[in-house]
């Protein structure tokens, strides 16, 4: 699935009627997790039959205005909440398992149509929306043209509303393969706070500059906010400076995740990574650790679908004293985060703590995929949420 996005561009009436069709789409998904707590919906069929049961109802009158085929796409999103929760529970996952929760209204938010509900015009430069809220006509901007691709092959459309406009994402079945010729080189790669990563040859790729830059400005934004008084216009406003820049940094680190792991994919046979749990990664309220954190996440995105594409197999494996352990002799060598070079006492093996455990990486990754063939490669992201338009900027 490719995921294309686009910005919009309509009156101001148009937008409040796409308020309204998010509104009532997050309204199909509360009402179904509520049915299933009340005992009403108890399975994923259950679910699409309670979309009519909403739409007739006379006390909803804007259940009906949504499209069929777009209430359908929210009792999916409700029911893979509450699958996520049930899946969590068998798995019996230490903590919190997910209790599916209803949606508060957000600016960030979203309506999602299937294959019926909009219309792209001729010459696809527009986006016309059927339903009846009667949104009308938008026309499309962005850097990516939508004339490739038959329409059949558009099978969802996803209207997104940030804090500095509404967005069209067009998901697209299309499967990419690209030629890639043997390099005959394997890599682990060993992500940190003092360089983005470390690969087992000991090559270094910094952190771009703009982390430290977007990290300030971050900062100085959250701080002007905090100053503010709670229900001013100036609260409204400041919160929504930081909204636009949070989505500025996070454009800009797609970008560059993207390039980074293009280069990667193209100049490997082999790529090994480190399994980092998302949920630890989020947990964590240091700035700095989180901007890294969230690149590092798209990253490896990019990685594992550039792998996809040019057939390199991306390997996550488990961490597990991967800096701690020598890669020379496989002795432990205890070490403080302060401690930068690797030493073994055992073997007098010497090298830089990064490079050695993304030996370390490696090594674990290539025994994985012996021990259990087929099942080493990982998958976090089967339904893509990337964005191409990073990948534009490839050269
Ligand atoms: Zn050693």
């Amino acid at each position: 699935m490719l995921v294309y996005e686009m910005k919009l561009e309509g009156q101001k009436v148009q937008y409040e009627r796409l308020d309204e069709a998010i509104r009532t789409g997050s309204f199909v998904r509360n009402s179904i997790i509520k049915a299933w707590m009340d005992g009403q919906v108890k399975s994923r069929n259950d679910a699409y039959k309670y979309c009519k049961v909403l739409a007739d109802n006379p006390n909803f009158p804007w259940a009906k205005k949504l499209n069929s085929m777009a209430r359908q796409a929210h009792a999916e999103r409700a029911w893979a909440a509450i699958e996520r929760f049930y899946k969590n529970c068998k798995a019996k996952v230490p903590g919190k398992k997910g209790y599916p929760k209803f949606k508060k209204y957000q600016v960030r938010a979203s309506v999602e149509y299937k294959t019926s509900g909009w219309k792209l015009s001729e010459d696809r430069r527009y986006l016309v929306l059927t339903d009846k809220f009667e949104a009308g006509t938008f026309k499309l901007w962005g850097s990516r043209d939508l004339h490739y691709y038959q329409l059949k092959q558009i099978k969802r459309v996803r209207i997104i509303r940030r804090h500095d406009g509404y967005y069209a994402q067009f998901l697209i079945d299309h499967t990419r393969e690209e030629k890639k010729e043997l390099t005959g080189k394997q890599t682990g790669l060993d992500v940190g706070l003092n360089h983005f990563y470390t690969d087992s040859e000991g090559n270094q790729v910094d952190n771009p500059r703009f982390f430290r830059k977007d990290e300030r400005q971050i900062k100085k934004l959250q701080k002007r906010l905090s100053r503010t008084k709670k229900g001013s216009k100036n609260r409204i406003k400041a919160r929504n400076r930081l909204g636009r820049a949070h989505l500025k940094v996070s454009r800009r680190r797609n970008d560059w995740a993207c390039i980074a792991a293009q280069h990667v994919i193209r100049s490997n046979d082999l790529v090994a990574i480190e399994n980092l749990k998302v949920r630890n990664m989020v947990k964590n309220h240091h700035l700095a650790k989180s901007i890294n954190d969230a690149a590092w996440y798209k990253f490896r995105e990019w990685l594992e679908y550039f792998g996809r594409i040019y057939g390199v197999p991306v390997i996550a494996v488990e961490p597990f004293n991967t800096s701690q352990n020598c890669s020379n002799c496989g002795k432990k060598v205890s070490k403080t985060l302060s401690t930068r070079t690797h030493r073994c006492p055992h073997c007098g093996y010497e090298a830089d703590r990064d490079e050695n455990a993304a030996i370390n990486i490696l090594q674990s990754a290539l025994k994985q995929l012996s021990t259990t063939p087929g099942r080493g490669e990982s998958n976090i992201s089967g339904e893509t949420g990337l964005c191409l338009d990073g990948e534009t900027q490839y050269r």
